[in-house]
């Protein structure tokens, strides 16, 4: 049965997107390759783990013994390529683990699917390599200039490069996504969303970095899974698509909305210390994937923030064993 590779599916955005993979293309089995870092866990597949059409294999994606006889089989023929460490504040002090897995990792993929041949590579990339703009500036095209000011961005950045270079060097059919904030259910409790739940709930003082005045574009996981299967299907070898939502919400304004969706419209909150080299706002033109993929967000920003809270309401007994780890 033909097969897709998900690298990173037992994180936040690929646990999301192997559930959709299997509900949504029956004809088609889903390979899981995931390391399970701090920030991967079975737990996110739980509900198809045991699916006939999906099998999870422990892997680090920077290890070539480990990707190349995935892609050695036949039926292996398309990728997604999610596997990353992902958090801006974890590699600020931990650069070296973000080169290692999201520079060297994307290579040895990379390198594997053109020893074994794919007729689909789709790199998951992020907004923030482009840097950050003014509160009135354009959002980034797909032909701005990459301007990464963490090391997570400039980790993401160089994996960009590979990629692009993949293309033009050896005509590798690789397809690169940028999107920007998503929000939804099974995101490890690093993050601002969940951050702000767990606190609320337990009375604690939600934590705002510096004014809480930086602007993000917001998805639902959802919307990103639904842009990633229509790149995968219908993008073009090369091609760069953003995927975002055109939901700018400031900082304050989804703590503001969490606290509402979760009735603690006053819960305390607390400026800490910025975040170093913090961007300032970050904004996607969506124009190239609505008008050649047909693709939009669907999903409202205000229903998805209160999906989400009432998920992490329902699902403590996942994330709350998480905290401990941090
Ligand atoms: P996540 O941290 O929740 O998941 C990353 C997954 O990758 C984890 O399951 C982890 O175990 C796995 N992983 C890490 N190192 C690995 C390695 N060496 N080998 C194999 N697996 C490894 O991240 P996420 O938020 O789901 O992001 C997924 C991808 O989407 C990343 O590439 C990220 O850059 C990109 N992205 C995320 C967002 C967002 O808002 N979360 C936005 C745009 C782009």
């Amino acid at each position: 049965m033909p097969t897709t590779l998900v690298t990173g599916g037992a994180g936040f955005i690929g646990s999301n997107l192997v559930r959709m993979l299997l509900a949504e293309r029956p004809e088609r089995r889903v390979l899981t390759l995931d390391a399970l870092t701090y920030a991967g866990h079975r737990s996110t597949l739980a509900e198809v783990l045991d699916h006939p059409r999906h099998t999870l294999v422990v892997g680090d994606v920077a290890d070539p013994a480990a990707v190349g006889p995935l892609l050695a089989d036949p039926e292996v023929d398309e990728v997604l390529h999610l596997a990353a460490e992902s958090h801006v504040d974890r590699s600020i002090t931990q650069p070296a683990v973000f080169v290692r897995t999201n520079v060297l990792g994307t290579q040895v993929l990379l390198d594997a699917a053109r020893e074994h041949g794919v007729r689909r590579l789709v790199h998951v990339s992020t907004d923030e390599v482009y840097g950050h703009l003014g509160d009135d500036d354009p959002p980034f095209t797909e032909d701005s200039p990459l301007a990464p000011r963490s090391p997570y961005a400039a980790s993401k950045a160089a994996a960009d490069h590979l990629v692009a270079a993949a293309w033009t060097t050896h005509g590798l059919p690789v397809i690169l996504t940028r999107c920007c904030n998503n929000l939804g259910p099974w995101q490890y409790p690093e993050k601002l969303v969940p951050v702000m739940v767990a606190a609320a709930l337990d009375g604690r003082l939600l934590p705002i970095f510096g004014t809480g005045r930086n602007v993000r574009d917001w998805i639902s996981v959802a919307d990103h899974c639904r842009g990633l299967m229509a790149v995968l299907e219908r993008g073009e070898p090369g091609r760069t698509y953003h995927i975002g939502a055109r939901a700018e919400r400031t900082n304050l304004e989804v703590i503001d909305g969490i606290c509402a969706a979760l009735g603690l419209p006053d819960a305390p909150r607390a400026f800490v210390e910025d975040r170093p080299g913090h961007d300032r706002r970050y904004a996607l033109d969506t124009t190239r994937i609505e008008a050649e993929l047909g693709w939009r967000a669907r999903d409202r920003f205000e229903d998805a923030l209160a999906e989400t809270v009432r998920w992490y309401v329902d699902h403590q007994d996942w994330w709350r064993p998480l905290l401990g780890e941090r």
